[in-house]
């Protein structure tokens, strides 16, 4: 069978808490920034989950995180604000303004093929859709296909992996897409850069200060 354990794919890049919410966890997470969060938040707690776009030190948008995250970026002098969220979180003694937009102070060399190999990155690449029926449903209908089954050598890659329905995993079986009748939407490639600017477009149409960034 072609299903398995999340964790069992999450051996190359880093993996952290800070990086829940945020599809890049290669990209702008330095070395060793484990800070618990610097502000007590009575409310606004769902707030320090939303979505912050981050900029290199040239305005190149690399990455998305949260903005539990990014306060930390700049509480460190890593980064620096360009946007603020309308909204605000209180601390004890006063409110603060969140970040919807950051900038790196330093520029940061992005490899190419930085990006976490994960269940999450698949299937947000397939964009929650089924390589094989097309049909697009949540997370917990789908499970990852090796397009080559494991038992012919087919290995744990971004070309080998899609997004799959378990009706269709089923079907498939143990046999290659060709032997099975079925047919890949596309065929499957890493998740660049490319693919997460578009990801950042999708979810800057949520924020209007993304959008000078993304749309250039
Ligand atoms: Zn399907």
């Amino acid at each position: 069978m072609s299903m398995m354990r999340r964790d069992a794919i999450e051996f190359r890049g880093r993996r952290s808490p800070e990086a829940a919410g945020e599809f890049a966890p290669g990209a702008a997470s330095p070395e060793g920034s484990r800070i618990p969060n610097p502000i007590p938040v009575r409310r606004g707690v769902s707030l320090m989950q939303e979505p912050v776009l981050v900029l290199n030190a040239t305005y190149e948008p690399i990455n998305v995180t949260a903005v539990r995250r990014a306060m930390v970026l700049m509480l460190k002098g890593v980064a620096q604000a360009e946007e603020l969220h309308p909204n605000e979180v209180h601390s004890a003694a006063r409110s603060h303004r969140v970040p919807s937009v950051i900038r790196l102070l330093a520029y940061r060399h992005i490899p190419q093929q930085s990006r976490a190999l994960s269940r999450k990155n698949i299937l947000l690449r397939d964009r929650n859709t089924c390589q094989f029926c097309g049909g697009v449903f949540s997370n917990s209908e789908l499970t990852l296909d090796h397009v080559v089954p494991r038992s012919r050598g087919g290995r744990s890659s971004w070309e080998n992996l899609v997004t799959c329905c378990y009706l269709c995993n089923n079907t498939k079986g143990d046999r290659t897409p060709e032997e099975a009748g079925l047919k890949l939407a596309r065929r499957p490639r890493p998740f660049t850069l490319h693919t997460s600017r578009q990801l950042m477009r999708l979810i800057g149409h949520r924020d209007e200060r993304w959008r000078k960034y993304l749309f250039y």
